[in-house]
């Protein structure tokens, strides 16, 4: 992902990344990555986006504390995730040449 921004060849002033809750990388290994990177003179704020699954029996949409968690309506375990699994780039500045 960092590599595809490289490729451009741009300056960046600042990255914006929306990560979700439940991908396996806190901010603070994703800041360490960052830094290691040659974008590490960027700015880059990462917004968490909060994990959300649907109850796949009464569909009771909720926010679980982690992946595999029972519906709090129902107590079914079976869950469709809606949200929480984002990994992207939603906004990145370029420096003014
Ligand atoms: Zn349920």
């Amino acid at each position: 992902m960092i590599d595809h921004l490289l490729r451009q060849s741009k300056r960046y002033k600042s990255v914006h990344l929306a990560a979700g809750t439940l991908i396996s990388f806190d901010d603070q290994q994703i800041h360490a990555q960052w830094n290691e990177s040659p974008l590490a003179q960027t700015t880059l704020t990462i917004r968490r986006v909060p994990a959300q699954q649907q109850c796949m029996v009464c569909f009771e949409k909720y926010q679980p504390a982690r992946v595999e968690v029972s519906c709090p309506q129902c107590g079914s375990v079976g869950a469709k995730i809606i949200a929480g699994e984002e990994f992207y780039f939603e906004s990145i500045e370029e420096e003014n040449a």
